[in-house]
């Protein structure tokens, strides 16, 4: 059994690596920085993959990011209630609440936290 181990500890190196590299793509591919992840697959394997797995796209969240703000700039509207943002020509957003009603919404909230500070 004991001339196994030449053979048995490369294999498990190569195990190592493999999983160290896919968690590393997984969580790169989603926007994060890799480095600290390959270690987390080098030591545990498949379940540092299932974590990376399950993490949310930060690339996803970025570009909704980018594009709320580009209908925003472009004369849309945020919406008070769910923070949709909406076109300019959408008068009532999504979530059922009008323009009108979560301005208002928007504005009392703006005066209650300039009051705050003074
Ligand atoms: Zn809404």
């Amino acid at each position: 059994m004991e001339n196994l181990y030449p053979i048995l500890i490369p294999v498990y190196l190569v195990n190592c690596f493999f999983w160290g590299f896919v968690t590393k793509t997984i969580v790169e591919n989603k926007g994060y920085p890799g480095k600290g992840w390959f270690f987390w697959g080098f030591l545990f394997g498949i379940y540092a993959m299932a974590i990376a797995l399950i993490e949310p796209d930060m690339r996803a969240v970025r570009e909704k990011d980018k594009s709320d703000s580009v209908i925003i700039n472009s004369g849309g509207w945020k919406c008070g209630f769910c923070g949709y943002a909406n076109s300019k020509d959408t008068e009532i957003c999504r979530c059922g609440k009008d323009k009108a009603e979560t301005t208002a919404i928007l504005s009392e909230l703006q005066l209650k936290e300039m009051m705050k500070k003074d």
